[in-house]
C-alpha cells in the first residue's frame, strides 16, 4: 500500500447536535430556485420546472458561526436553507424510499456573491466563482431525524441585526425534500456524507462587515 505524496488533506466534518460526534462530509448540492417568490425576486418564472442543482465544495463548510466577507465581491448576499444530510446513498432511489436516506437537519446559509454570480449567469458561464468560495456555507449542528423528524414544514426566518430579511416556509418548497433526493440520483449516485441545500425563500439581499446574521427554521433546533 502506497504512502499519500503529500499531507492527507483534513476530513470535512459538522457537529451532530447533543452528540460527542461529527458528521464526515462528502458532496454538497445546492438546488437553485426552489421557492416561488424568490424565483420571481430573481426574474424567473415560479412555475415548476425541472430542478437544477449546482455544487458547492465540502470545505466550503463551516460551523464555527463567522462568515468572514470574501475578496472580490462588493455584494455579497445571504440565502437561508435547511440543508439535508444523508446517512446513505444510492442511484435511482425511489420517492417513497428517499427519506429513509437522511441523517438529519440543518440550518445553513449559501452565501453567495452575487456581483460575480450575475457576470457568470449573463455569459453562460458555471457558478462556481459566485458559489463555492472559502467558508461560503456556515452551517448550524445537524440534528438527527431521530431527533426532530422529517422537517416538511415550519417557518424559516432569517434576521439581520434583529430586523427580519427573509422569511417562508419548509411547506413552500417548489420541489420537496423526498423529490430532490430522488431526482439527484437519477443523475449522481448518492452516498452517505452528502448534503443538499434546499434552496431558499425569497428576501434575499446584501450583507455588510460587522452585520449579525440571525437564522432559525421552525423544529430544526
Ligand atoms: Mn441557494
Amino acid at each position: 500500500m502506497p504512502s499519500y505524496a503529500i499531507e492527507t488533506p483534513p476530513v470535512v466534518a459538522i457537529p451532530v447536535a447533543g452528540q460527542d460526534v461529527l458528521f464526515p462530509v462528502r458532496r454538497v448540492y445546492c438546488i437553485g430556485r426552489n421557492y416561488a417568490a424568490h424565483a420571481i425576486e430573481m426574474g424567473h418564472d415560479p412555475n415548476r420546472e425541472d430542478p437544477f442543482f449546482f455544487q458547492k465544495n465540502p470545505d466550503n463548510l463551516d460551523p464555527s458561526g463567522e462568515f468572514p466577507y470574501p475578496p472580490k465581491s462588493e455584494d455579497v448576499h445571504h440565502e437561508a436553507e435547511m440543508a439535508v444530510a444523508l446517512k446513505s446513498g444510492g442511484a435511482n432511489i425511489p420517492l417513497d424510499q428517499a427519506l429513509d436516506h437522511v441523517f438529519g437537519y440543518a440550518l445553513a446559509l449559501d452565501m453567495t456573491r452575487r456581483d460575480l454570480q450575475g457576470v457568470a449567469k449573463k455569459m453562460g458561464r458555471p457558478w462556481e466563482i459566485g458559489k463555492a468560495f472559502e467558508r461560503s456555507v456556515p452551517i448550524g449542528p445537524l440534528h438527527r431525524v431521530d431527533e426532530v423528524g422529517h422537517l416538511d414544514q415550519g417557518r424559516v426566518e432569517l434576521k439581520i441585526n434583529g430586523d427580519i430579511r427573509q422569511e417562508g416556509d419548509l411547506n413552500q418548497m417548489i420541489w420537496k425534500v423526498p423529490e430532490m433526493i430522488s431526482y439527484l440520483s437519477e443523475y449522481f449516485t448518492l452516498a452517505p456524507g452528502d448534503i443538499i441545500l434546499s434552496g431558499t425563500p425569497s428576501g434575499v439581499g446584501p450583507v455588510r462587515k460587522g452585520d449579525e446574521i440571525e437564522l432559525s427554521i421552525e423544529g430544526c433546533a
